[in-house]
């Protein structure tokens, strides 16, 4: 599990710096049951990294989040935020801004008293460490700038929309200059439109600022397109690390394989023969790049439906997947169409530009799939099985 951690990108400046970022170690945390609802052998979030965790509600992300912020105390291992252990450490003193899913205003307050209260509110108490007034000002109409915010600073939050409330309350967050940004479903509560809108926007801000930010959503196509870190969770445990990229195109779990993508990645039970070189199951045949060694008998295969060809424009004889089915329906997208197909092979999807003719229900359609496209799971585990490195996969 260790080896997840890393990732295989050319790594930027700080990139496996562990005393850069935040790392937890040996992390488990429980509440009720025996079950531990987190259970993280080491999780490296890399400095200036904007790192999401991503995976079903259920799987610990928020735990995971309020373990960084202090909020919650581990019942084992540590925590380092900038290399300093900071397990015992209280969550105003760890340099760390939390933004929940749920986050209030104050009703009674301009936005602009929102966004500076906790900055008052210190400079009250600890005259010595507290900013004076001139610079609070100062990070208020800044954060207001980058948000958006500054036409908007004398209504309160009754007169906002939800989308410029999530936005107050991020500007509430970074006034204090966190090392650390921790943002727990920041968009959920926004619509469509808007949650793309605020996606650019968070990604800019967190160039704009160069501070670590963690964000903590369930949908994948969000994590995807946000992160420069992914981090995909399930039942409690981290199952892959990695740009999204590399993780999208070589997951190294069959669960992680499915939750990322949409439509889903298809899955046929197949058996591979003792050569190694031969995948087949009813309405599919496949030949993998290399010969897989060591390993045959039941398999998964995994291919995506946007890798899927029409069979006419493969060149035959090539490695890869040939399956057979019928369409059962058909989706337009806009730039795609989505067909789903039935036959012996179960049910499978494949995207074909919207620009040629929709295949009619009820046609027989053969699909190829390059070889470098199919990914190979063992059922049992949910392990990648791989030609090349099968040793090194099932190491896990
Ligand atoms: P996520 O953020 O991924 O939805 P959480 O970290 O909130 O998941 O929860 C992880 C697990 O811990 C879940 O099974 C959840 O029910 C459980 N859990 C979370 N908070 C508490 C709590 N305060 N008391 C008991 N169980 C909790």
């Amino acid at each position: 599990m260790t080896s997840l951690a890393t990732t295989e990108a050319p790594a930027p400046r700080g990139e496996h710096d562990l005393s850069s970022g935040v790392l937890l170690d040996g992390i488990i945390k429980r509440y009720d049951d025996d079950r531990p609802a987190l259970d993280v052998e080491q999780l490296h979030i890399p400095g200036r990294s904007l790192t999401v965790l991503v995976g079903p509600s259920g799987c610990g992300k928020s735990t995971a989040l309020g373990i960084v912020s202090g909020l919650l105390t581990p019942d084992e291992g540590r925590v380092l935020i900038e290399g300093a252990d900071v397990t015992g450490t209280p969550p105003g003193r760890r340099g760390v801004s939390m933004v929940f899913q749920d986050f209030a205003l104050y009703p009674h307050m301009t936005v602009e008293r929102n966004i500076s209260f906790g900055l008052r509110l210190e400079a009250k108490h600890h005259r010595k460490a507290g900013l004076d007034k001139a610079e609070i000002e100062r990070r208020v109409a800044h954060a207001c700038d980058s948000l958006g915010l500054s036409e908007l600073r004398h209504r309160r939050p009754a007169q906002l929309s939800g989308g410029q409330r999530q936005r107050v309350g991020l500007a509430r967050a970074i006034v204090r200059r966190p090392q650390v940004l921790l943002l727990d479903e920041p968009l959920s509560a926004l619509d469509a439109q808007l949650r793309q809108q605020a996606r650019v926007e968070l990604v800019r801000l967190h160039r704009e600022l160069g501070n670590t930010v963690v964000l903590v959503t369930h949908d994948q196509l969000e994590a995807l397109s946000m992160a420069t870190h992914l981090v995909v969770m399930n039942n409690a445990k981290i199952l892959q690390v990695g740009s999204p990229a590399e993780v999208y195109r070589r997951p190294l779990d069959l669960f992680v394989a499915t939750f990322l993508g949409s439509p889903p990645m298809n899955i046929a039970e197949v058996t591979l023969d003792k050569a190694g070189d031969a995948i087949t199951a009813p309405g599919l045949t496949a030949r993998p790049a290399r010969p897989i060694s060591g390993i045959a008998g039941t398999l998964k295969l995994g291919w995506r439906p946007g890798d899927g060809l029409l069979a006419h424009d493969a060149q035959p004889g090539r490695p890869g997947l040939l399956i057979d089915g019928v369409v059962e329906l058909v989706e337009f997208t806009g730039d795609s169409l989505v067909v789903q197909c039935g036959g012996e092979a179960g049910r499978w999807a494949v995207t074909l530009p919207a620009t040629g003719s929709a295949p009619a229900v009820g046609t027989p359609l053969t699909v190829h799939v390059p070889a470098d496209r199919l990914h190979l799971f063992v059922p049992e585990t949910g392990a990648r099985v791989e030609a090349a490195d099968a040793p090194a996969d099932h190491q896990r």
